[in-house]
């Protein structure tokens, strides 16, 4: 099928964890990559919507702070995960430390950014304290993390 994740063995896999999903060369001869951040054993369970929309926009924004390579951070459909576009091909190692730095900073964080009705298609779905238990049960699992498969 044309997309990646739908060639992937979703009962193959052991979440959490962090896996490449792919890579693109553009026009132009820059390279792109796709991460597959899983924080849920797909079908057997889910983030609910407030933490997912929550770490969208803290990891969205806090992101930028660790690197200028951040193209994307976006949710998966099935909330079991995001996807984080990358500008360039990095080792594993550095795209670990991105996410371990950001969620760090997760843990921190006092607000949700830009959870308002003029920054934001849905507001009132939002939880920092639940985003940040998801956040804390992600990093508690760091050593899982390069371990993709079952
Ligand atoms: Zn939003």
């Amino acid at each position: 099928m044309n997309v990646e994740s739908f060639n992937l063995d979703h009962r193959a896999v052991a979440a959490p964890y962090i896996r490449l999903a792919s890579e693109k060369q553009l026009d132009g001869g820059s390279t792109i990559t796709k991460w597959d951040i899983r924080f849920k054993q797909p079908n057997a369970e889910a983030l609910e919507m407030p933490a997912l929309h929550s770490l969208e926009h803290l990891f969205a924004e806090l992101s930028r702070n660790h690197s200028d390579k951040v193209i994307d951070f976006g949710p998966m459909g099935c909330q079991t995960g995001f996807y984080l576009t990358l500008d360039g091909a990095p080792q594993w190692s550095e795209v670990a430390e991105l996410v371990e730095q950001t969620l760090t900073d997760v843990m921190s964080a006092e607000a949700v950014p830009a959870a308002n009705i003029e920054q934001c298609g849905w507001a009132a779905s939002h939880s920092l304290v639940d985003a940040q238990r998801e956040a804390a049960a992600f990093l508690a699992a760091r050593e899982a993390w390069e371990q993709v498969w079952a």
